[in-house]
């Protein structure tokens, strides 16, 4: 590569994880909450992790860090609590204000929380305000202006990051009794004042530059939402006493957002150069650049766990260069939904370790891409080349490139993702081989995972219990569900998954390709912390994952009892993905497998098999443009994996969200031939949703919400499956619950599942 002129680059960060390097945070919250640590050792323990960070950072040589991207719970929590917007119901439920904060996150014995959804397309969930048209706003600055104020004193550059208004606004749902129309982004002109007042104490406290993020914006939103941004960042930019703002955005690109964003007073930008958002920089180009601003720009992307390529990096940031008034480089987002330190990661082959990057990596790798700036590319002549030799080493590994996996892939047909009989001539041969009643009763999955099976799976890993003594504890949990199932007269069984700790890690830990990381943890929301298999590369399956367990169970009862597998998208979804080729070509390598177990579960004599896709709409793509492509790719995964089967064979999947809008063709291009979906709490809105699109075939919306530990009685079940039934015809219609049964004690779940069945039967003597 050309060098060209040398700058003054700097690197930094949006944000970092916030757990520690074990997950110190967690352990003293959740003391907290126990009684065991009071406020101010939290506090204290919250403080020396912060501090704990910064000096990482600072050995990595980043002078400018993201202050208040701490949190003890989440950042959009904070934000609420920033601009005031606390329900009445936790203030009037808690003493102190760490209690009524907490009380939003978690709700109290009393009130329920905050609701919480997932933050964009990642694995991390948000808490989402609730506002209504009364709604008061008032600052409080002390969070943002104690940790600015914190970093400043260790002697950085700190640089205040919180969520931008239009972002807040369009994150939040109207607050219950404000009518489900109720826009939250009619509040902008009240709230705008609130983020001027924050704005002015980080001022006041020193701040030079303040960051706003506004992720919506790289969402397809209406034009309002555009005309709401130009006049938020018009009248923050009027304010004279105000720090210089930065408008920051990730994950997408953001079209017709820039510029907007171009045009509005701000000093700076943040912007996402990596995936989808790498059609940013044609985008900055053709607006002719950002004369007289400052640019983060994103090359590293933050959300995955892989080592950049540097010089690719090195000639993006290149051509930025001559864009704008000043440049700084950075990952694509917060580095809060990546572990922490490869270094950790004892157990890894180091050949495999040096391919991948966690947050402290990708902090080294901005600040070699900054120095290879400012100082010439011969000062980290070094990092380069063991960059490059990372990379090539991976691209040419036999873990990535397994040549009989490449061969079966190219191999596959359009005809290997259709099933051959159409529908009609399945349900026929599945009604005769399985000979069920009408409004068949089944369940999701799962069975409780009781304190036992958990101690199990402990002493296993510790070695106080053997494999074998393992096994039979596994073999004794089967027994007892069957038992149960049919004595509850439930008519399509399940095994109850007792040998599964995760549905994703369970079949990673079986799959060629996969990873397993020890200490990668990552956060999912609150103290709840997942550490997600890595997809490494290609995919096979060395031998059959599920088919001993399903056929244990199916020996134990004359009834069907359904096998169960998680799909290729979710497999995908809830891992971290490979970048060396589209996601398309992964999901087709993960459905080849599958396909493999679903006809051998066949073969055993497995009549009904699900398989599960809950992530179908969480790997959607932000932009609409690009969302048909994926439906594409992603139900003919699903196909491949379950075309392969007999007509009398019944196919079942299963999602458990409840709007459907966006992806209904894609339910139906799925070609299950049952699918089970939450829809309890949203009282079958999900049922009517599918009758109004007609959807034609058998379909189970669930009728028990296993969210809850309310045990729903025969009446309440009944009246649900009436509302179904003017949606879903009788001889198509299952009960079932909304999803597993993992979370429920069996306390709650077996007098549940008694109800269901006694509804069930009790409409099916009405029909
Ligand atoms: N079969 C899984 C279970 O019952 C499905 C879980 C899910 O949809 N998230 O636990
Ligand atoms: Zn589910």
């Amino acid at each position: 590569m050309k060098q060209t002129h040398v700058a003054r680059v700097r690197p930094t960060l949006h944000g970092y994880p916030r757990q520690g390097p074990r997950r110190e945070l967690k352990k003293a919250t959740e003391s907290y909450w126990a009684g065991h640590l009071d406020a101010g050792q939290l506090l204290e323990t919250a403080a020396a992790l912060r501090a704990a960070a910064r000096e990482e950072l600072r050995e990595a040589g980043i002078t400018e860090v993201a202050t208040g991207d701490f949190s003890l719970y989440d950042h959009v929590l904070d934000t609420a609590w920033a601009v005031g917007a606390v329900p009445e119901r936790h203030r009037a439920a808690a003493g102190t204000e760490l209690d009524v904060y907490f009380a939003m996150a978690r709700g109290t014995a009393q009130v329920p929380p905050l609701e919480m959804t997932k933050w964009f397309d990642t694995n991390y969930h948000y808490l989402v305000p609730e506002l209504g048209p009364d709604a008061v706003f008032a600052p409080d600055s002390r969070k943002q202006v104690t940790e600015f104020r914190e970093a400043r004193e260790a002697g950085f550059t700190a640089r205040p990051v919180l969520l931008g208004p239009v972002s807040f606004l369009l994150l939040a749902k109207p607050a219950p009794g404000a009518g489900a129309d109720f826009e939250p982004l009619t509040l902008l002109d009240r709230l705008l004042p609130v983020y001027a007042s924050l704005l002015a104490d980080l001022r006041a406290a020193g701040a030079d530059w303040v960051q706003l993020d506004e992720p919506v914006l790289v969402q397809d939103r209406p034009r309002s939402v555009l005309g709401a941004t130009a006049r938020a960042y018009r009248e923050l930019g009027a304010a004279t006493d105000r720090p210089k703002l930065l408008v920051a955005s990730y994950f997408d690109r953001l079209g017709d957002a820039l510029p907007v964003l171009a045009q509005s007073p701000v000093e700076g930008l943040a912007m996402d150069f990596t995936g989808p958002a790498a059609a940013n920089l044609d985008a900055l180009a053709a607006l002719g650049g950002l004369p007289g601003k400052r640019l983060i720009a994103g090359v590293v992307d933050g959300r995955n766990v892989w080592a950049a390529d540097l010089e690719r990096a090195l000639s993006t940031l290149a051509t930025l260069l001559g864009l704008v008034e000043r440049l700084d480089v950075a990952p694509s987002c917060s580095l809060l939904h990546v572990p922490l330190d490869v270094a950790a990661e004892r157990d890894l082959d180091p050949q495999v370790a040096r391919w991948l990057s966690f947050a402290r990596q990708k902090t080294a790798e901005v600040a070699t891409l900054a120095r290879a700036l400012s100082e010439g590319r011969e000062a980290v002549a070094p990092q380069l080349a063991a960059n490059r030799a990372a990379l090539t080493a991976r691209a040419g590994s036999a873990l990535t490139r397994d040549a009989a996996v490449r061969e079966r892939c190219a191999a596959v047909t359009a005809a290997d993702a259709r099933r051959p009989q159409p529908y009609a001539e399945r349900t026929a041969a599945q009604r005769a081989r399985l000979g069920l009643p009408p409004l068949p009763t089944t369940t999701i999955g799962s069975f409780p995972q009781t304190a036992e099976l958990r101690r199990a799976r402990a002493e296993l890993r510790a070695g106080k219990l053997t494999a074998d003594g393992y096994r039979e504890r596994i073999a004794a949990e089967i027994r007892e569900v069957i038992a149960f199932q049919e004595k509850a007269g439930l008519d399509v069984l399940v095994h109850g998954e007792p040998e599964r700790n995760d549905m994703v890690q369970h079949f990673a830990e079986r799959l060629n390709g996969y990873l397993a990381t020890r200490h990668g943890w990552v956060q999912s929301y609150g103290t709840r912390y997942v550490r997600p298999p890595i997809l490494a590369g290609d995919v096979s399956r060395p031998a059959p994952m599920t088919v001993e367990w399903t056929g244990y169970a199916q020996s134990l009862t004359r009834r069907p009892v359904k096998g169960m597998l998680t799909g290729p998208v979710t497999m995908l979804s809830w891992s971290f993905v490979r970048d060396d080729q589209p996601l398309a070509e992964t999901a087709r390598q993960v459905a080849l497998a599958l396909r493999d177990e679903v006809a051998d579960l066949e073969a055993a004599g497995t009549a009904v098999i699900q398989v599960d896709e809950p992530a179908l709409r969480e790997l959607l793509p932000l932009r609409a443009p690009a969302r048909p492509g994926y439906l594409e790719w992603a139900t003919e995964a699903f196909r491949l994996a379950t075309s392969g089967v007999r007509a009398d064979t019944q196919i079942h999947t299963h999602m458990c969200y409840a709007e459907f809008g966006e992806i209904l063709p894609g339910i139906e291009a799925l070609d299950a031939d049952v699918i089970s979906l939450e829809a309890a709490r949203s009282r079958m809105a999900v049922a009517d949703e599918l009758a109004t699109a007609g959807y034609p075939r058998e379909a189970g919306p669930g009728v028990y919400d296993i969210h809850s530990p309310r045990v729903p009685s025969v009446e309440e079940v009944a009246a649900l499956l009436r509302h179904a039934l003017r949606a879903v015809p009788a001889e198509r219609l299952w009960v079932n619950p909304d999803c597993g049964l993992k979370t429920r004690s069996p306390e709650e779940a077996g007098p549940a599942l008694e109800n269901l069945v006694t509804a069930a039967r009790q409409v099916r003597s009405t029909l």
